[in-house]
């Protein structure tokens, strides 16, 4: 699959727009198969890397209709921001968020999805200007790899009950990174394992968690896994955008 970036008009808006729809049937059959109403599952479109002229083009599509955005680094979605205003988009951030960065994402994106500790829970609630309320989501590490971002399973409930009880923020689910395997009973264990705390969470009735229904799973490549278990968002950039250029060797990371 070739890159979506060119600038030249007309053939990158036709390309983008039938990879939004292929992505839109893709979503469909998974939901039919699985019983599920199509329209229970939304699609988030990942932007990283993706130029702030072509984000805007493609959420300037028809196809792009009800569709969200998100950015999974801080400086990307600060850096895009400015260009992107105007664009009525809900802006996820899904991506890690220090303390110290809190401030531009209360700037920049209406829901974090990438709340995973009770100092960041904290640090959002006091920073969340009066009369605002920030969407928040727990990222759980499901599939237990250390190089991932979340909690671990067994502390999300009570974070996410922390996170339920804190001003200014409005818990709105539970998110993930499923695990990086061809091996769909692998990717589908996490998934049902992100459903069953969500249910979990719901059932148990703490303040503020009975509108804790998402489920933010499944990427290009296992979005038909997550919406078999239950997903409510699933975050597709490479489906739509093309292969992301590797990261730039810096030495440090
Ligand atoms: C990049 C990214 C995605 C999209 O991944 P693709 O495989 O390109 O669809 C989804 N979620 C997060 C958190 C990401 O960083």
């Amino acid at each position: 699959m070739q890159p979506a970036t060119d600038s030249s008009p007309g053939p990158l808006d036709d390309v983008l727009a039938a990879r939004l729809r292929a992505v839109r049937v893709r979503v469909r059959s998974a939901a039919l198969a699985a019983g599920r109403d199509p329209a229970q599952v939304a699609i988030l479109l990942a932007t990283k890397t993706v130029p702030a002229t072509t984000v805007r083009r493609v959420l300037a599509l028809p196809e792009a209709a009800g569709m969200l955005r998100g950015e999974n680094r801080v400086q990307e979605l600060v850096a895009k921001g400015p260009e992107l205003a105007g664009v009525d988009v809900p802006t996820h951030l899904i991506g890690p968020l220090q303390s110290n960065k809190v401030n531009a994402a209360l700037r920049w994106a209406g829901c974090v999805e990438s709340v995973d500790s009770p100092g960041l829970a904290r640090r959002l609630s006091e920073r969340v200007p009066p009369g605002r309320s920030l969407e928040v989501m727990v990222q759980v590490n499901v599939s237990g790899e250390a190089t991932k971002h979340g909690v671990p399973p067994a502390e999300a409930l009570a974070l996410a009950v922390e996170v339920a009880g804190l001003p200014g923020l409005r818990l709105t689910g539970l998110m993930t990174v499923g695990a990086p395997s061809d091996d769909e009973e692998v990717v589908g264990a996490g998934y049902a394992e992100l459903a069953a705390l969500r249910d979990e969470l719901v059932a148990g009735g703490a303040p503020g968690t009975g509108a804790a229904r998402e489920l933010s799973m499944g990427m290009s490549g296992d979005l038909e896994v997550a919406v078999a278990h239950g997903a409510t968002i699933v975050r597709v950039g490479t489906a739509v955008f093309g292969p992301r250029p590797a990261p730039p060797i810096t030495g440090t990371a």
